[in-house]
């Protein structure tokens, strides 16, 4: 089976307010988007909402809103497009983690505090600073994972390849925003935080956060269903995934109450042995 070489260089620059796209990854929305995308070196994407605020063109930074210098976050983010090109360009091993600060405002105003935590078991988990490309999932979307998650999961993906089995990437790394997004859509629709959470982790909470954690399907299998147990491509990753550092995170009867996830698989090697 042939697959073409991801370009693992490829990379997603996060901040805690704006994320910095290759201009390629991005899809576009209007023919103006078009045009912009085609030719940007970066885009600046916030993260709540998606909306892109300004791309790095040959020419300069051309601002994609109105206000952009009093956009939240802006500072930040253009501070590490300026670093991009300097000392930091050659970029090894794992990335750093932004800070939880606002994370933990948000849930202070979903009035979610650390007995959610000790209830569940589970860690505040950060967002990488830095994430690379691993091609696209399921749904053509960008796929992105920490460098060393990354390398892992091609390695397993290609070598469960070689023993006949196809695993397809469902979902990669989501960031807080994303769930966030998630928790203020149904209160939107009049569900309490309680309600939300028997469906649904809290934002902060999640493995996907980490950029080390990856949803796996089958071909023509439904996505994140406890049938995933019935395939081949699961037999194979219980009998093979732990040797790429893989391990399934909530396995039936999991000390945190999550239900049994048999496609959620977290790269939990030691990442400091793999850098290149
Ligand atoms: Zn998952």
């Amino acid at each position: 089976m042939h697959t073409p070489p991801v370009p693992l260089k490829t990379r997603l620059l996060n901040t805690p307010e704006v994320e910095l796209w290759p201009g390629g990854l991005l899809r576009a929305r209007s023919n103006a988007d078009a045009r912009i995308l085609a030719r940007a070196r970066r885009v600046l994407r916030r993260k709540h909402d998606g909306r892109y605020l300004a791309a790095e063109l040959p020419e300069g930074l051309m601002p994609l809103v109105p206000g952009l210098p009093r956009e939240a976050g802006i500072e930040a983010a253009l501070d590490r497009l300026d670093h991009e090109g300097d000392g930091r360009g050659s970029w090894r091993g794992e990335a750093g983690e932004l800070p939880l600060d606002a994370l933990r405002d948000h849930l202070h105003a979903l009035a979610l505090d650390d007995r959610y935590g000790e209830r569940t078991g589970l860690p505040l988990v950060a967002e990488p600073d830095t994430l690379a490309f691993a091609g696209f999932d399921r749904y053509r979307r960008a796929l992105w994972l920490t460098l060393a998650t990354a390398r892992a999961w091609l390695a397993l993906r290609d070598a469960a390849g070689r023993d006949g089995v196809v695993l397809e990437a469902i979902s990669g790394y989501r960031g807080h925003a994303y769930q966030l997004g998630i928790f203020a859509r149904k209160r939107a629709r009049g569900l309490t935080v309680e309600q939300i959470l028997t469906v649904n982790a809290a934002p902060g909470y999640s493995e996907h956060h980490s950029g080390r954690a990856l949803d796996i399907g089958a071909p023509g299998e439904p996505p994140a269903e406890e049938s995933f147990e019935q395939t081949p491509a699961f037999a194979w990753l219980m009998a093979n995934a732990d040797a790429f550092g893989f391990t399934l995170s909530y396995p039936r009867d999991n000390p945190h109450g999550i239900v049994y996830e048999p496609w959620h698989w977290c790269y939990t090697a030691d990442v400091t042995a793999d850098a290149d």
